[in-house]
């Protein structure tokens, strides 16, 4: 099987093994894990910000960082298709008591102009609204990145509102292959930044939430609370110290393949259209009569396995587990 379904499914390599089992751990709790520690250092450092903190998986971090920003009754704007919103189980009005304003801007993304037109006035009526959270690349618009003007814009907007600026950047690293940002340059524009480890850069876990000491301090708490308080995290932090040296420079490669396999799927007669790839993610529209389902199971005897997304969309996602035979494999398969 070619699995396709997400860039989470990646298995460590036997160089990230290697790395991993020669780490020196401590205790994270008692924030004496030294890898862990230097994990954090180098992710504060690249995005020019004071500090990280190494957190259980994407979710936590975005949760974390939405209990940070808000209190209890407030609001964050997000658009209708983010993570934050769609996949994190409700997260915000579960762990932070915090109800969405919801962008619907057909693009995907979230615009400085959507943003300015939704923050409440000072008026007891109304929530507060504190915070915008942006992803980066947006997943459910098939990985398209942001311009960083429009991340300045928008951030632009938040400061003369007196809101948060949160990144959702799972695949950050994807969007800045594809921008030539550097890192630096982008943390510049948003006060916080969540990174994972564990999607296209190939870690088996973890997420690196970047931000203020001060903001840092305090997400140590709510990570404790939330139960993510973890003791010799050093190996995992070790794979993503890995990934950060050896797996940023080589998503350009899944971008090609991600590139290659639209051209592919778009000769099949039962595909409509692919939308526009510019990362490592593919959405592919199925024919009404032919059915998604249909499509999965198709693509699945034929050793492809891939995920709906949606009722007429199936996601591909090309990660480093993918090789230049399966690349051929598939080029070469007759539907
Ligand atoms: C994967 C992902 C997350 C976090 O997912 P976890 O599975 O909890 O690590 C957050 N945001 C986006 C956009 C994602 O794609």
């Amino acid at each position: 099987m070619i699995d396709f379904r997400s860039d989470t499914v990646t298995q460590p390599t036997a160089q990230m093994l290697d790395f991993m089992i020669r780490a020196k751990v401590g205790d994270d709790v008692f924030r004496d894990d030294p890898t862990t520690l230097e994990l954090e250092r180098i992710g504060a450092d690249m995005f020019g910000k004071e500090a990280a903190l190494f957190c259980a998986s994407g979710t936590m971090s975005n949760q974390i960082a939405i209990k940070v920003h808000t209190r209890p009754g407030d609001e964050m704007i997000c658009h209708e298709n983010a993570h934050v919103y769609r996949y994190e189980g409700g997260g915000m009005a579960f762990n932070s008591g915090v109800s969405p304003k919801l962008v619907n801007n057909p693009s995907g993304k979230i615009e400085a102009t959507d943003i300015a037109d939704m923050i409440n006035p000072d008026d007891p009526h109304y929530p507060k609204t504190v915070l915008v959270s942006l992803e980066d690349t947006a997943n459910r618009a098939g990985g398209i990145y942001y311009d960083i003007n429009e991340v300045e814009r928008i951030y632009s907007v938040c400061k003369q509102n007196g809101l948060s600026l949160h990144v959702d950047g799972a695949r950050i690293f994807n969007a800045l292959t594809e921008t030539g940002v550097t890192p630096a340059e982008y943390g510049q524009f948003a006060d916080t930044i969540s990174v994972c480890l564990s999607k296209g850069l190939g870690a088996p876990a973890g997420t690196l939430l970047i931000g203020s000491q001060e903001f840092i301090r305090q997400a140590i708490r709510v990570r404790k609370v939330f139960g993510g308080g973890m003791r010799q995290t050093g190996y995992y932090a070790a794979a993503g110290i890995f990934a950060l040296q050896n797996n940023i420079l080589r998503l350009k490669d899944d971008h090609l393949k991600a590139k290659r396999i639209a051209e592919t799927l778009k000769k099949l007669p039962w595909v409509t259209r692919i939308l526009p790839v510019q990362t490592n993610i593919i959405l592919a529209e199925i024919d009404d009569d032919f059915t998604v389902k249909n499509a999965i199971n198709t693509l699945q005897q034929n050793g492809i396995s891939c995920l709906a997304f949606g009722k007429n969309r199936i996601r591909l996602v090309t990660h480093l587990g993918i090789t230049e035979e399966d690349m051929e494999y598939l080029e070469n398969l007759k539907i």
